[in-house]
């Protein structure tokens, strides 16, 4: 990627994130500490897609840094990628709260929260244009594949995704982190088969840019 190219998508980031910031479509646009636009390699081929942003990513503005982060960099080393290699974000960017009465606790976000978010979402795959996404967890993969998907029947397998980006969807790391025994044991190896699968995609030569009509009348 040439540095004009990738100075470019910075700058497009830079300013989508703080169109992001001063969002308030949904109510959790003013109950967030912050907005969590996402981060990462604005040139990179992976994008990670996850559910939303929970207390810690709230309380520090950047996606995934608590233990499911953790979790989401071991999974990433498994096929030698760093966290710095990829773009992460999330289908919505404000952390879902409800108030127990004690004090706001993460939820699940609300349909039209993630409607609201699409088009946010949308404009990064476009900035970054990786070559595959990678969607965490069934809301995001149902975001991307309908609501008829089923992670645990349907994970691994390739989708067409915005734009014709393939998609592929995995269990999400906080779901992994709740297994225990064998069932942990069992899950861990479907989830290493899904990463193999990314990491058997990005080895495979990048799609050649179609060629101009220029080009391919070079040799008539
Ligand atoms: N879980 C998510 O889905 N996203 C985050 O950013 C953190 C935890």
């Amino acid at each position: 990627m040439n540095l004009a190219e990738r100075t470019r998508r910075e700058r497009a980031i830079e300013h989508a994130a703080g169109v992001v910031e001063a969002c308030r479509k949904c109510e959790i646009g003013s109950t967030r500490t912050n907005s969590v636009y996402g981060e990462g390699d604005p040139c990179s081929p992976v994008m990670i897609v996850g559910e939303g942003p929970g207390e810690n990513e709230d309380r520090l503005g950047r996606p995934f840094i608590g233990r499911a982060g953790e979790l989401l960099e071991k999974m990433l080393a498994a096929i030698g990628l760093s966290r710095e290699d990829v773009f992460i974000c999330n289908t919505v960017k404000c952390r879902p709260t409800f108030d127990d009465g004690k004090r706001l606790r993460n939820r699940a976000p609300e349909p039209q929260e993630m409607q609201n978010c699409r088009p946010y979402l949308e404009e990064q795959i476009e900035i970054v244009r990786p070559r595959l996404i990678l969607a965490l967890g069934a809301p995001a993969a149902k975001s991307f594949m309908g609501e008829k998907f089923s992670i645990s029947r349907q994970r691994g397998q390739w989708f067409e995704g915005p734009g014709g980006i393939p998609v592929i969807a995995t269990f999400h790391p906080a779901y992994i982190l709740r297994q225990t025994g064998g069932e942990l044991t069992q899950m861990k190896r479907l989830v290493y088969d899904d990463l193999k699968a990314i990491r058997a995609r990005l080895d495979e030569p990048p799609p050649a840019p179609e060629a101009t009509v220029e080009q391919s009348s070079l040799f008539d």
